[in-house]
Parts: C-alpha cells; sequence; structure tokens
C-alpha cells in the first residue's frame, strides 16, 4: 500500500463491498456472532498485550504500565462492560401506547446500521480505534478501521492481529493516510465514526453528507479548569498534573489551561511543581512513565508556545528524542499564542480571572470544551459551572477519569464533536432505534 501516492493503491470501494455482501447475509446480526467477535478481540489484547504496548511504546514512548492501562485495559474492560450488558441493551423496549391506540403492542428494537466506518487518530491510537469497533459489532455491524498513519507501530499491529482473529467477512482494517482516508470516504457507509481534529471532521461531515451518512465526530479543544479559591490547592495540583502530563499531553480530555481564581493563581504555582516532580522525578526524561511528543511538527509547534508565560516548572526539551518536559507556565495573557489552540502536549498555561463570573464569561466565550474541570468546596460554585456552561462533561475534583466510566457518555458539543459512546451509548450510536407497532385488524 502506498502511503503518500495520491492514488493509492486501495481498492476501498472493493473493501467496503465485500463487507456489504456479508452484512446482507445476516450474519453479523444474531447476538451470537457478536458476542464471538467481542470474546476474540478480548483474546486478542490479552495475548498480544506486550506487543501492542511495545507498539505504543515505539510510536509515542508511552511507559507500558501506562499503555497498558489507558489502551490495551481499557479496551479490555469496555469489552466486558459490553458482554456483561449486551442481552439486556438488545431486547426489544417495550413502549406504552395512548388509550386511543389500545389494544396494541409497540416496542423499540436496535437495528445494526450496516457498514460503518471507523477513523482514529494517533494519540491513543489502539483504544480510540478499538473501543468504537466494540460498539460497532457489539450493535451487529460490520466494519472498516482506518488506524492513524501517525502511530505506525500501533496501526500495523492492529492490521496484522485483527483480520487474525475478527470475522475477516465482516471486519477490515485499511492503513494509510489522506489518500487512502479519502478514497474510504468517497464509499457510502452505513456510519462514520471519527476521532480527532476539527478540520478534519469538516472533511468528513461534507463526504458522509454525499451519501447522506450519519456521523460521529470526536474532536477537541481547550479544556479549561477552574480552580477556586476554596479548593486544596496540593490536591487539586496533584489530579491536575496526572491528568495533563499523562500521554505527555497528548490527550483529548487533558486539563488544557487552568483557569485560578483570584490568588490561586500564585498560590497553586509550588504545588504545581511539586506534583511533577513527585510524579516524575528529578529528571522526567528517566522517567519510564513519562511520553514523548508524536512528531517533530508537533515538537515544533510546543516549543515555539513556551514564551508564552514565566517557566514555573519544566521548559526543557530535547528535538531528538521528542522529549518536551512537563512544563507550567504563570502569567499567561489570554492572547498569548498558548492561549489560541489547543495545546495537546505538556504545557500547562495558568491564566488569572478576578472572580467566578469572570471565569464563566472566559469559558462561555470560547468554543464549547470537549471538558469543563472543576475544583471546588462550594456547591453554589458547583451549580453555577453546572447551569450556565455547556461541555462535553463537566467534573469537580478529578480531571480525564469520567472516560473511564463506562455508563457515563463520552462526546463533545459544539466545537468539540457531535454524539456520544461507551457502553450502551455506542449501541445507541452504531444502531438504529426502530419503532414498532403492532396492532389486531379486530
Ligand atoms: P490524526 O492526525 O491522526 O488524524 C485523525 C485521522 O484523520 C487519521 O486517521 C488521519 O489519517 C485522518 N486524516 C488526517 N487528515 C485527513 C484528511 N485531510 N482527510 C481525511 N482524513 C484525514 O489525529 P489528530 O487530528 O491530530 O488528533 C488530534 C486531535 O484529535 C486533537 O484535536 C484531539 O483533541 C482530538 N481527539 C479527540 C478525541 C475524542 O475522543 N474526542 C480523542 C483523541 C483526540
Amino acid at each position: 500500500m502506498t502511503h503518500h501516492d495520491e492514488t493509492p493503491d486501495l481498492d476501498a470501494a472493493g473493501v467496503v463491498d465485500r463487507l456489504r455482501s456479508t452484512f446482507a447475509t445476516g450474519r453479523t446480526k444474531p447476538t451470537a456472532w457478536r458476542r464471538t467477535q467481542l470474546e476474540a478481540l478480548r483474546t486478542l489484547l490479552v495475548e498480544n498485550s506486550d506487543e501492542l504496548t511495545a507498539a505504543l511504546r515505539s510510536d509515542l514512548g508511552k511507559g507500558l504500565k501506562e499503555g497498558y492501562r489507558t489502551e490495551v485495559g481499557f479496551t479490555i474492560n469496555e469489552i466486558d462492560h459490553t458482554l456483561e450488558h449486551l442481552d439486556t441493551w438488545l431486547a426489544p423496549r417495550p413502549a406504552a401506547l395512548p388509550d386511543k391506540l389500545l389494544p396494541a403492542q409497540a416496542y423499540v428494537v436496535r437495528d445494526p446500521l450496516g457498514v460503518v466506518l471507523v477513523i482514529a487518530p494517533w494519540n491513543y491510537p489502539l483504544q480510540l480505534a478499538l473501543t468504537p469497533v466494540v460498539g460497532a459489532l457489539a450493535a451487529g455491524n460490520c466494519v472498516v478501521v482506518k488506524p492513524s498513519e501517525l502511530a505506525p507501530a500501533t496501526s500495523a499491529a492492529m492490521a496484522r492481529l485483527l483480520p487474525r482473529y475478527l470475522d475477516t467477512e465482516a471486519v477490515a482494517v485499511v492503513e494509510g493516510a489522506i489518500p487512502e482516508t479519502t478514497a474510504l470516504l468517497e464509499q457510502h457507509f452505513d456510519h462514520i465514526f471519527y476521532t480527532g481534529n476539527g478540520a478534519v471532521g469538516r472533511i468528513v461531515m461534507t463526504a458522509a453528507a454525499k451519501h447522506l451518512t450519519p456521523v460521529t465526530l470526536e474532536l477537541g479543544g481547550k479544556s479549561p479548569v477552574v480552580l477556586d479559591q476554596d479548593a486544596d490547592l496540593a490536591a487539586a495540583a496533584q489530579r491536575i498534573v496526572f491528568g495533563k502530563f499523562l500521554n505527555a499531553g497528548q490527550t483529548c480530555v487533558a486539563p488544557d489551561y487552568v483557569l485560578a481564581i483570584g490568588d490561586t493563581a500564585k498560590a497553586v504555582e509550588p504545588h504545581l511543581a511539586s506534583a511533577v516532580h513527585e510524579l516524575y522525578g528529578a529528571d522526567p526524561a528517566a522517567s519510564a512513565e513519562y511520553g514523548r511528543i508524536v512528531n517533530e511538527r508537533h515538537f515544533d509547534r510546543l516549543t515555539g508556545l513556551l514564551d508564552s508565560g514565566r517557566t514555573v516548572t519544566g521548559g526543557t526539551h530535547d528535538r531528538a528524542t521528542r522529549y518536551l518536559a512537563p512544563t507550567v507556565l504563570a502569567d499567561v495573557s489570554p492572547d498569548s499564542a498558548v492561549m489560541k489552540e489547543e495545546i495537546f502536549g505538556p504545557v500547562l498555561p495558568i491564566v488569572s480571572v478576578p472572580d467566578l463570573d469572570a471565569a464563566i464569561a472566559f469559558i462561555n466565550d470560547r468554543d464549547k470544551p470537549l471538558a469543563l474541570y472543576a475544583f471546588t468546596a462550594s456547591d453554589d460554585t458547583k451549580q453555577r459551572l453546572l447551569t450556565e456552561t455547556s461541555s462535553g462533561a463537566l467534573t469537580f475534583g478529578i480531571p480525564v477519569a469520567h472516560l473511564t466510566a463506562p455508563e457515563l457518555p463520552f462526546g463533545g458539543v459544539g466545537e468539540s464533536g457531535m454524539g456520544r459512546y461507551h457502553g450502551e451509548y455506542s449501541i445507541d450510536t452504531f444502531s438504529h432505534s426502530k419503532a414498532v407497532l403492532d396492532k389486531p385488524l379486530a
């Protein structure tokens, strides 16, 4: 397969046609088939976990424990949760009827959509490719997975392993970059599930519109952390640092910046510095659990943001190894470069606002975040953030963790995306809720 050619050596139509014929036979519909596929995917992850975490390490310098926890283990948990609840989720749901329709019965069934396309990004290249696949298979679909070319080792591992474990007539992995994705996007799919940036999200949605194909767009943006004056700053700093520097900050729901109310901006600085020290030691470059920047383009972009504020900790970097130290910047102006785009790397700016009103106005002046985080001891503050702001998710006291709760929907709103998945929400995404009404003639 060519990766750079304008005309890829890929028969995209052939791949989709093959899966479409499989879907037409009805083979993917029985719950037994779905279970077999999910169990096989689980076995794949268990049997090849060392190879997969090694691939993640090679692509992103991911610590082996972190790679297991956030990618391999994460996907296994999603499979287990799905297997546990699948029968309940797939059972027809009775619907009450208005008196004038009686006697009659009504219920809702979840029909598979057909052939779906999953386009994955590089930052959690395994989890963000396979978690949607879990939902697509559980809902009874055939699926084409397009891993990110920017995580080549993980992409190659998936392309090699998936056909060995899964039904190759129903699941296809297509490796490649823009030409291959473009060729796929010309095909008719029944759903497209895209995770990545909003610019490509627009390309995906435009291509989908030609076929009237519904899309889920899992996008990103700047996720703020509101730091209230009554918060325990030492404890908050530990959790912010953990969520921010995981995967070297290349996490879609990473705290992007701290929105510090009043004097917390100054007061939290030493706590953030010591939390970094505690987590990664005096020299994070030597820590086995601290990741690397995915490529030189992103490395150069990130180092270009370092003069947006005063360095509290970090700031050191090495282009040869794409190492950028966990960095905290203080006195950051809302107009500085680091506040203009999603950071998507290990740079944490602290922006100061006088009070909660200003914090809420700051958030509402910008794109709706994928996640909004807050540390506060005040129920009033929680209530105000809940009712006066809009974001994909809102969490108090701990960033990032919401996505590990499979009963919570995961997705964005506005610029951070559309649609949601995980657990039962994935079944909803990858099926059609069909209304069924059955009324006797007499
Ligand atoms: P990426 O560059 O790997 O792109 C994502 C996918 O789009 C890849 O498969 C790629 O091949 C494809 N692609 C790229 N350009 C294309 C084009 N012109 N036409 C068709 N397909 C194309 O990943 P990325 O976009 O750099 O990922 C980072 C972004 O994703 C960040 O904004 C991040 O916040 C967001 N993200 C969101 C989530 C989420 O779950 N909401 C998760 C991870 C990342």
